[in-house]
C-alpha cells in the first residue's frame, strides 16, 4: 500500500463537475488531487458521447457563467466550439456544441494550469472513516493499491460511489418504485446531409414538434439540432424494424459539420450501479445502436450516406444515486423558480424525465426566461460533513435531478463545490461551516451567477 501525502482537497471523478471543482479549488490556493478512472477528463461529455451542453441560458439571461463558461470561451478561441447557439430543436434556449477531443484537452489544461494534480487510470475502491469524518480513500491502479488522505473530499463520480462507500445517506430512482431514468448508448455518425434536414425543417416544421411553435429558428443555428420524424419511428416499431421503445429522432451536430450525436437508444429496467446489469446495458445499448444506425440510414432523409464513427464509449447514465444533504431540491422548487438565500448556481433547464417505462419523455417547463437557484445545502450533508457532492449526484429529488443533471449546471455546481472545499480546507473548518454569503461573493467575483 502506497501512502500519499495529505491534500487539502481530493476531487473524486473528473467529469465536468469534478474538473471545475478541481480547477476552482486549486485556483483558491488549495493543494488538490483529482482522481479519475479513465485516462482523460469530461466524464459523460467525453466518455459517454453526450452533448451538446444544454443550456447556459434562461431566455436572454445567461445563468451559467464563471469557470464553466470560461471553458467554452477557451474552446471557442481554438475553434473547438461555436459557443452558445440557438437550440434548433426548439426544446430550450441555447445549446453549446463542442469537440469532445478538444474538451478533454481544455479541461485537463485548466486543472494543470491551476496547479491541481491529476491521477488518471485510478479507481476509488474504499474509504476510511473515523468519528464521522472521511479520512482517506483506497484507490487501485495498475496493480498498485494507494491510500490518499485529505481535509475535504468532493464526490463528483456521477454515481456517488464515494458517498456510497462512506455510508452517506443516499436515495436512488423515483419515489414510487425506485426506478431510474433509462440509460442510453449515444453514438456519433459522420456524413449527415444537414442541408436536406434544414430544408425539411423549413418546409414541414410540424414534423419537428418542439420546433413547430418557433418555426424558422434553425436558420440562425450554425450547427443543427433536431427532434422529430415521429411517424417514421412509429412505423419502424410497428414493422418490427425497431425493437425497443423510442418515439422520436433526436440528433445534435457537434463542432464538426455533418457529424451528429444520436441520442435515441433506450435501455429500460437495468440498474446502472449493479455491475452485471450495467454490463448488460452496454451490450443491449450496442445492439440498439446498430439497429438504429441501419434503420435511420434507410429511412431518415439526409442519413443515406452516414457512417458510424463510434458508440459511447460508455453507456450513458442519466440518474443513479443522489446524496441526501442538508436540503433536497424539489421539482416544485424548480417550477416555482425559487431563489434561495444560499443559492450557488442558477439554472433554467426544464425538468426532463426520460420515462423509466417506455418511449416517452415527461418535460415540465419553467416560464419563458424563468430560472431557479441551487442552494449550497444541496452539496453538503451532516453525517459525513467533510464529504461534499457535486454534479449529478447532489441532494435533489428524482424530478429536480432531471433538471440539474445536465452539464452546464453540473459545471456550475462543481465550480461552487471547489471554492467551498478550498475555503473549508484552508480556513480549518468543515464544508458545513463555510460562510455561505462569503462563498456567494467569491463565486460572483469569479463570474458565476448565484441569484
Ligand atoms: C444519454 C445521455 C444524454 C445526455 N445528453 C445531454 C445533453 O445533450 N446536454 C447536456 O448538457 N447534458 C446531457 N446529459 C447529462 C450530462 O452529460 C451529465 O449528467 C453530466 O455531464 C454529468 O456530469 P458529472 O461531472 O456530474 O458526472 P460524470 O460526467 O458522470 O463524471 C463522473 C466522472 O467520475 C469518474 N468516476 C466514477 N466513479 C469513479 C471511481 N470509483 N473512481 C474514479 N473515478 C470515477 C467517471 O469516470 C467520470 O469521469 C446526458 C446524459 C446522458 C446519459
Amino acid at each position: 500500500m502506497r501512502i500519499h501525502k495529505p491534500y487539502d482537497v481530493v476531487v473524486c471523478g473528473a467529469g465536468i463537475a469534478g474538473s471545475m471543482a478541481a480547477t476552482a479549488a486549486a485556483r483558491m490556493g488549495a493543494q488538490v488531487l483529482v482522481i479519475e478512472e479513465e485516462g482523460y477528463p469530461g466524464g459523460s461529455l467525453t466518455a459517454m458521447g453526450t452533448g451538446p451542453m444544454m443550456t447556459f441560458h434562461a431566455g436572454e439571461k445567461q445563468t451559467v457563467r464563471g469557470l464553466t463558461d470560461e471553458m467554452v470561451e477557451r474552446l471557442k478561441k481554438k475553434n473547438l466550439s461555436p459557443g452558445h447557439i440557438v437550440d434548433s430543436t426548439g426544446y430550450t434556449y441555447t445549446v453549446t456544441p463542442f469537440s469532445a477531443e478538444g474538451m478533454k484537452r481544455e479541461l485537463e489544461l485548466m486543472m494543470i494550469e491551476a496547479g491541481a494534480t491529476i491521477l488518471y487510470h485510478t479507481v476509488i475502491t474504499g474509504v476510511q472513516t473515523e468519528e464521522g469524518r472521511l479520512r482517506s480513500l483506497t484507490c487501485f491502479s495498475s496493480g498498485h493499491t494507494m491510500q490518499v488522505s485529505a481535509k475535504v473530499f468532493i464526490d463528483a463520480t456521477g454515481d456517488g460511489d464515494v458517498l456510497a462507500l462512506a455510508g452517506a445517506p443516499l436515495k436512488k430512482g423515483r419515489d414510487s418504485d425506485g426506478k431510474d431514468q433509462p440509460m442510453t448508448m449515444n453514438y456519433k455518425i459522420s456524413g449527415a446531409d444537414t442541408d436536406t434536414i434544414r430544408r425539411l425543417m423549413e418546409e414541414t416544421p410540424e414534423v419537428f414538434p418542439f420546433l413547430y411553435p418557433k418555426a424558422g429558428i434553425q436558420k440562425k443555428a450554425p450547427r443543427l439540432s433536431f427532434s422529430g420524424f415521429q411517424d417514421i419511428m412509429k412505423k419502424g416499431i410497428a414493422d418490427g424494424e425497431i425493437t425497443f421503445d423510442r418515439d422520436i429522432v433526436l440528433c445534435f451536430e457537434t463542432n464538426t459539420p455533418g457529424e451528429l450525436i444520436v441520442n435515441m437508444s433506450r435501455i429500460l429496467e437495468l440498474d446502472p450501479v449493479d455491475p452485471f446489469q450495467l454490463s448488460r446495458a452496454e451490450t443491449e445499448g450496442r445492439r440498439q445502436v446498430f439497429e438504429l444506425f441501419d434503420f435511420m440510414k434507410r429511412k431518415i432523409p439526409g442519413f443515406e450516406n452516414t457512417q458510424l464513427l463510434f458508440s459511447g464509449p460508455r453507456v450513458g447514465v442519466r440518474s443513479s444515486r443522489r446524496m441526501v444533504g442538508r436540503y433536497t431540491l424539489t421539482g416544485e422548487d424548480i417550477l416555482a423558480e425559487t431563489k434561495f438565500e444560499d443559492g450557488i448556481a442558477a439554472y433554467g433547464y426544464p425538468i426532463d424525465i426520460h420515462s423509466a417505462d417506455g418511449a416517452e419523455t415527461d418535460s415540465r417547463f419553467l416560464r419563458e426566461g424563468g430560472y431557479y437557484t441551487v442552494p449550497y445545502r444541496c452539496l453538503v450533508n451532516d453525517e459525513i460533513p467533510n464529504l461534499m457532492a457535486a454534479g449529478r449526484n447532489i441532494s435533489a429529488s428524482f424530478e429536480a435531478q432531471a433538471s440539474t443533471r445536465t452539464s452546464p449546471c453540473c459545471g456550475a455546481l462543481g465550480h461552487a463545490a471547489g471554492c467551498a472545499a478550498a475555503m473549508a480546507a484552508l480556513g480549518g473548518v468543515l464544508p458545513t461551516q463555510v460562510d455561505v454569503q462569503r462563498l456567494r461573493r467569491v463565486l460572483s467575483e469569479q463570474g458565476a451567477v448565484v441569484d
